[in-house]
């Protein structure tokens, strides 16, 4: 049985020591609680234990979900999975924020999509910092068009960064994260959010300015 309060719990102990390494405030780094594949009755007991924000990678099952826990106010959804250009009405119908674009058709396809809403979509571009062909996100060379892009779509908010680096990944890669991050903020000083870290490698990333974390696993137990 897994047991999320202990879980939370134990992320939560983990965080704040890592934010007190790094001499940062704790409340400067957000838990986002990535409940792909699993059931909405585990989803709402995290709710229960106060967790607000939940990521989801896979449009239907997501959508679902999201219909099915409609009655918990103020939960927050997150896309942060692959975007096929074929989704992007439902993911800018029933998200608050999207962490995974990295072209600049889907990023027009969400800004559309999302023009009859009150409030903008918040994003982050996803950034291909191992450098692998086979990786989704943009490369750092393409990066500075993409923000650009995105800054004159009126129905998108850019708050950020997003990156996963790969398992091996030299721990450089959090520092070209950051570096990254802090230049596109002088140019957009309203940025706020890098989205960087899972349940394997939060330490580092949160060492590394990391402003949210997303953390599965660890929390909901391992997925099939
Ligand atoms: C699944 C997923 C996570 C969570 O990974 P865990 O190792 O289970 O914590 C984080 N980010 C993205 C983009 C994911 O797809």
């Amino acid at each position: 049985m897994i047991n999320i309060k202990d879980n939370l719990a134990l992320i939560e102990q983990q965080i704040s020591q890592s934010c007190q390494q790094a001499n940062r405030p704790r409340e400067t780094v957000e838990l986002l609680a990535v409940s792909k594949t699993k059931a909405a009755a585990l989803i709402e007991q995290a709710y229960r234990c106060g967790q607000r924000a939940f990521g989801e990678s896979y449009v239907q099952e997501a959508v679902d979900k999201i219909a099915r826990l409609k009655h918990l106010p103020d939960i927050c959804w997150h896309f942060i999975g692959p975007i096929q250009s074929n989704k992007t009405r439902p993911i800018a119908e029933n998200f608050s924020w999207v962490h995974s674009i990295d072209r600049i058709k889907i990023a027009r396809r969400l800004d559309q999509a999302r023009s009859g809403h009150d409030t903008p979509l918040n994003v982050c571009l996803q950034v291909n910092i191992s450098g692998e062909a086979s990786k989704s996100g943009v490369t750092v060379a393409d990066l500075p068009e993409l923000a650009k892009e995105i800054a004159n779509c009126p129905h998108l908010c850019l708050r950020g960064l997003m990156a996963i680096p790969e398992k091996q990944a030299p721990l450089s890669s959090y520092g070209k994260m950051l570096d990254l991050f802090m230049q596109l903020k002088q140019q957009y000083p309203r940025l706020d959010t890098l989205s960087m870290g899972m349940s394997g490698d939060l330490q580092p990333a949160i060492a590394q300015g990391s402003t949210m974390v997303r953390i599965g696993s660890a929390i909901f137990g391992s997925r099939e």
